[in-house]
C-alpha cells in the first residue's frame, strides 16, 4: 500500500514539473502594437517578430486580463517540450 503511494506522488511531481512553465504567475511576452492580441512563451517567437511595437515583458495574468490568447507558435512548443518530458528524450 505504501509504494502504491509513493508511486502516485512520484506521477504527481513529474506532472507538476511539466506544467510549471505555464504558471499563472509566469512572465509572458507580449507586443504593444495595435494589431497583437497575444501572449507569447518564447521571445523569439515567429509570431513576436512581426510586432509593429514594443516587445514588453508582464506577468501571464495581466496578458490574459487584456483579454490576450495564448500565442499559437509558443503552445505548440509548449506542447513538444511536455511531449518530450514524458518520453524522455529530445527531438533533436
Ligand atoms: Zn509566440
Amino acid at each position: 500500500m505504501k509504494k502504491t503511494i509513493t508511486i502516485i506522488a512520484a506521477l504527481a511531481l513529474l506532472c507538476g514539473s511539466a506544467t510549471a512553465q505555464i504558471k499563472k504567475s509566469t512572465k509572458v511576452y507580449i507586443c504593444t502594437g495595435k494589431t497583437a492580441r497575444a501572449y507569447h512563451t518564447n521571445r523569439n517567437c515567429e509570431g513576436l517578430g512581426n510586432c509593429k511595437g514594443e516587445i514588453k515583458q508582464i506577468k501571464m495574468k495581466e496578458a490574459v486580463k487584456q483579454g490576450r490568447h495564448f500565442c499559437s507558435y509558443c503552445k505548440k512548443s509548449v506542447t513538444l517540450q511536455k511531449r518530450d518530458a514524458v518520453r524522455g528524450e529530445k527531438a533533436d
